[in-house]
């Protein structure tokens, strides 16, 4: 289980062109000072007009299946709760774990690991064609076979681990507070994102990526200038090889206090000029500076708390009709786990748009902040140009509601282009700008 909304990870994929393309779209498209007759509207255009007919039809494409995606997700995942309660396996492992041990708390985590060992099975086709085939279609992947299954499996043995910690928390509570379960359930939640948040970091990406401090005093220093402008406590910024898996261009802030930590990858450093990383890395301070870890934790704790209250109510309800069918007898039987699955899938799935609608407005935030601080309008624009490589440039205001985590490459240009367009003196006290003219 990844909260992807909560990782504040600032990815896209590179743009495949000739990366002189963008380079010389600068010029063409807007020059380097703009001039007082400097249009946004049209520069947006012209930004957008530099990607060839056919890499939009592409990106169009691989973005557009992603709608479809979510649908396929939630499909399989509800149809495999359907059959795990149906077919009695959820009881059947529930009755195992009991046979196995008198603790509660172990029977739960002996039924966590055959719940995550079963559905990994049962939608292992769907993840296969979702992370592997699909990516190599669109020739983001740079893993063979081997080498990905076996990142899928230590995947799944950090499952494992998460999961029996997790639900023997869950179904404590649930024992214990049999009626009020779906408001300490909602606490339990909010602290176990909290702390998964905290430690993948340290425990968990390092199994996947090697993290080593950047050495390059020409892209370190300036990222550390806009970090200690910014009050934000580093002293070293980190280069993580994410080349090993995929050629996204990628960057982010994470850790609390002393933790701290600033990373970019590598295929940002070798695809991308020095504007456009310090574009990327004044968004990603953005995120710090502004407690969007926080403030998401919070947001999301609200849709927690509304999910857990509907669940409180479908879960009985399911129970009184299908209970004795299913082998079912409460909240506090780990045999119901499914079903509760099942009802936050739902739940999930039908609020996409709120939750996107939540990631992106945090993420327009980062955007306004990052262009403040990198004071790098067309090297936002680039790097907008290049994430479009995998979400759609432009979209309808309603796609954008309905399927946005974070803003379009035409919403992220626009934006720049308007700063850019504002002319903004740069306070600089030797040489006062008159402050009418
Ligand atoms: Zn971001």
């Amino acid at each position: 289980m990844t909260f992807q909304c909560l990782s504040l990870v600032f990815a896209g994929f590179v743009w495949l062109a000739n990366p002189l393309q963008a380079q010389q779209a600068s010029v063409t498209a807007s020059p380097a000072s703009a001039p007082a007759s400097f249009d946004p509207a049209e520069a947006t255009k012209a930004w957008l007009n530099t990607v060839p007919a056919e890499k939009r039809a592409k990106s169009d494409a691989y973005f557009e299946g992603g709608y479809w995606l979510i649908l396929w997700n939630f499909l399989v995942g509800a149809a495999i709760a359907i059959f795990l309660l149906a077919s009695k396996w959820s009881a059947r492992l529930r009755d195992f774990a009991e046979r196995t041990t008198n603790s509660k708390s172990i029977q739960v985590a002996i039924y966590a690991v055959g719940y995550v060992l079963i559905v990994a099975v049962l939608s292992f086709p769907l993840a296969f064609y979702q992370l592997f085939l699909r990516e190599h279609q669109y020739g983001f992947a740079t893993q063979t076979f081997g080498p990905w299954f076996v990142e899928q499996l230590v995947g799944l043995v950090v499952a494992f681990i998460a999961s029996s910690i997790a639900l023997a928390v869950f179904y404590w509570v649930f024992r214990h507070a049999p009626n009020s379960w779906w408001i300490w359930g909602t606490l339990v939640a909010v602290v176990l994102s909290f702390i998964g948040n905290f430690i993948a970091p340290i425990y968990v990406e390092p199994l996947f990526n090697t993290y080593k401090p950047l050495t390059d005093a020409k892209i370190r220093d300036p990222i550390l200038a806009m970090a200690q402008a910014n009050e934000i406590p580093v002293k070293q910024v980190f280069e993580v090889d994410a080349s090993r898996q995929t050629t996204r261009v990628s960057a982010n802030v994470s850790g609390m206090l002393g933790t701290t930590r600033i990373a970019l990858n590598d295929n940002l450093l070798k695809q991308c000029t020095l504007p456009e990383i310090r574009a990327v890395m004044a968004h990603e301070m953005g995120h710090y500076v502004l407690n969007h870890g926080a403030k998401l934790t919070i947001y999301f704790g609200v849709v927690a708390l509304f999910g857990f209250g509907i669940a409180n109510v479908a879960f009985d309800w399911a129970v009184r009709r299908w209970g004795q069918r299913w082998d079912v007898r409460g909240i506090a039987d780990p045999a119901g786990f499914p079903l509760l699955m099942l009802i936050f899938l739902t739940f999930a799935f039908l609020m996409t748009p709120i939750l996107n609608s939540i990631t992106r407005t945090i993420e327009r935030e980062a955007d306004q902040f990052g262009i403040n601080t990198s004071r790098e309008p067309d090297g936002e624009a680039k790097v907008a140009l290049k994430l479009g490589a995998y979400r759609k440039l432009d979209p309808t205001p309603l796609e954008e509601f309905i399927f946005f985590d974070h803003p379009s490459g035409r919403a992220r240009i626009q934006m720049a282009m308007d700063w850019k367009a504002a002319h903004l003196p740069a306070g600089n006290l030797d040489a006062p700008e008159p402050a009418t003219d």
